[in-house]
């Protein structure tokens, strides 16, 4: 057995006391699938968490590494150039698809951005090669001969229901792939500036339970740290407004920046 404090291993918690929240975090390929620095995301989760007292534990899995699905509660996997999403897409069915399922089956995040979120679906089609994906989203993704999607994007999104109201997430997007949801599948939002999935359904992202995949980099949480938030708290299987709250003034105009650029 790995030793406490060991990577993806938490700290011994003391007995009597208010157990310790913790936060353990896998990321998925971090040296292939990182383009946009969408490492600041996990630095984000790092610092809020640093900040309340939330113990925060990062480890990575990269090719040829299995995958422990029961050591984390976030699984994260940031975008790649199609050559390295060709490598990640094989890694990941051979040594990874079925901890990833039990994860996400068991309520474990699994958040994918762009080439990240194309291989959370069923597959990317580029001419007649067909990347295959581990299919925890029910989306597929076609290289059209078209533009590459490139631009601010903001979308709103829903995350518990109307009755919180819609809330904002801006980022960036830059994508090749266009990518179809299946019919009963969930978007993350809907388009309100930018191209989104497929630049003419006015959807963008899709979500199952906790598994979520989304073209927005940015990168995405510094610029969305409420979006941030929620997914920390899904994580650790608390409500969002039972994390203590932060002064978050620079975060708030980072993220108005971030709306302005998409016009929104
Ligand atoms: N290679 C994919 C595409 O072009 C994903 C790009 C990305 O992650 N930014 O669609």
């Amino acid at each position: 057995m790995p030793a406490p404090g060991a990577p993806g291993v938490p700290p011994a918690r003391p007995t009597g006391v208010t157990p310790q929240l913790a936060l353990r975090v896998c990321a998925l390929y971090p040296d292939l699938m990182n383009i946009y620095a969408d490492r600041g995301n996990l630095i984000v989760l790092e610092r809020r968490c640093a900040w309340r007292g939330i113990d925060f534990t990062l480890s990575a899995s990269g090719l040829g590494e299995p995958l422990d699905d029961t050591s984390h509660d976030l699984f994260y996997i940031g975008g790649g150039q199609d050559r390295d999403q060709r490598l990640c897409a094989q890694d990941l069915l051979e040594t990874k698809r079925a901890g990833l399922a039990a994860a996400a089956a068991r309520g474990a995040v699994v958040l994918g951005v762009c080439g990240g979120y194309q291989l959370l679906g069923h597959s990317y089609t580029l001419g007649d090669e067909e990347i295959p994906g581990v299919g925890l989203l029910d989306v597929r993704t076609v290289r059209e001969d078209a533009p590459r999607r490139i631009g601010n994007v903001a979308i709103e999104v829903a995350l518990d229901g109307d009755a919180d109201g819609a809330r904002v997430l801006a980022g960036f997007e830059n994508h090749g792939g266009r990518t179809y949801l299946g019919a009963g599948q969930q978007p993350l939002g809907r388009v309100l500036k930018g191209f989104g999935n497929d630049g003419h359904s006015g959807l963008e992202g899709a979500r199952t339970a906790n598994t979520i995949g989304t073209y927005l980099h940015g990168p995405l949480l510094p610029k969305n740290v409420w979006f941030a938030d929620w997914l920390i708290a899904r994580a650790l299987g608390i409500a969002a407004d039972e994390l203590a709250p932060l002064p978050d003034e620079l975060e708030r105009e980072t993220h108005l920046d971030a709306r302005r650029a998409a016009g929104v």
